[in-house]
């Protein structure tokens, strides 16, 4: 599996005219080699792929990333790795400028010195856009333990309690059935909070008759899963069963409808043209989905502005949202996974209205 991938970015790398690349992200690192350790680097060369990493993971590093040469590194980081190019003859080293800052970087040019360093972006994220079938399955227990979370959720949510009660509850939930974490910090937005869209948990106490929206996920096996449904307790404004219907309209259009070749624009207006025909338009202000792996926000990106090809093996949320300031908002999402000849979704949990 590893192999396969470096392999993919060793292509990267010539199309670029590089022969090496060193990666500092984390996330990047873990892709590449399999290894879950918090500290390390991997380098690239043409002929080799190494890991170098420090004492603490000089056991665990060698069992996870197979087919990498580990290599525990001294107090310079940098001089072991100027060591192992020199070794190859190296002159330049392709460095990931989206994930270094600018005192990371003067001292690579301190250490690497004389070699050239050269920007590189967006170079491992490419080949992390499409899963294979290893990491369909990981995504597709995330998304199962989101929908359990979920199903969760709804015995236990009742008017008394507070936003975060319930979010810790979903937490421990998570956690105990196998997920590391949760995958970004859970929303519980009820009442007129429901109309933000990014609305932690907060000290709020839910009341009666209004909505509350859950959007959550779990990170598995380093993998997210990202889930958002809207429920009601007992019988909230008219208006907000009105936008309950539309949003569920929208965002069923945009499953029936995506399918591989189409861009995220035109995935973005499935569901933004229904909700504008409706007049609310201008009430769904934020984007109908985005890409979904190791990260909870990766490419390609579902919104009026994208350019990115849907292809096989995108993993991407369909989340269309109407939110009335005041009153309350409405979201509905799913994980869906990019097939041959159109979609796979991933999270099943029920969205019929439902009334608690
Ligand atoms: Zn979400
Ligand atoms: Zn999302």
């Amino acid at each position: 599996m590893s192999n396969k991938r470096v392999v993919k970015l060793r292509e990267k790398l010539q199309a670029k005219g590089l022969t090496a690349m060193l990666v500092a992200s984390p996330i990047n690192r873990r892709y590449l080699t399999g290894f879950t350790g918090s500290a390390g680097y991997v380098l690239i060369t043409r002929d080799n792929a190494y890991l170098l990493t420090d004492f603490r993971y000089m056991t665990q590093a060698p069992q996870q990333a197979v087919g990498f040469q580990v290599v525990e590194h001294g107090p310079k980081v940098m001089e072991t790795v100027k060591d192992l190019l020199s070794s190859e003859g190296i002159t330049s080293l392709g460095f990931e400028q989206d994930h270094v800052t600018y005192g990371v970087f003067s001292t690579y040019s301190e250490q690497l010195a004389p070699m050239s360093l050269v920007p590189v972006s967006g170079l491992v994220e490419d080949l992390r856009i499409f899963k294979d079938a290893e990491e369909l399955s990981i995504m597709q227990r995330a998304a199962d333990l989101a929908d359990q979370t979920f199903s969760h959720v709804l015995t236990l949510l009742a008017a008394g309690k507070t936003e975060r009660e319930i979010d810790l509850e979903m937490e421990m939930f998570m956690r105990k059935h196998g997920a590391t974490s949760s995958s970004f910090d859970t929303i519980v937005a009820s009442g007129e909070r429901s109309a933000l869209p990014h609305g932690v948990a907060s000290e709020r106490v839910i009341q009666g008759n209004e909505f509350v929206t859950f959007d959550f996920g779990a990170l598995l096996d380093g993998y997210c899963s990202d889930l958002t449904r809207t429920v009601a307790l007992g019988s909230p404004d008219p208006k907000l069963k009105e936008i309950y219907d539309i949003v569920l309209e929208a965002q069923l259009h945009a499953l029936d409808h995506i399918k591989p070749g189409m861009t995220g624009r035109e995935a973005d207006a499935l569901t933004r043209d229904i909700i504008t025909r409706y007049g609310y338009g201008e009430y769904f202000g934020h984007s109908t989905g985005h890409g979904l792996g190791m990260e909870v926000h990766e490419s390609p990106r579902l919104s009026k502005l994208s350019d990115d090809v849907l292809q096989p093996g995108m993993v991407v949320t369909v989340e269309p949202g109407i939110y009335l300031p005041g009153l309350g908002g409405v979201r509905i999402e799913d994980d869906i996974v990019i097939t041959e000849s159109g979609i796979h979704i991933l999270t099943s949990s029920s969205k019929d209205y439902t009334v608690l």
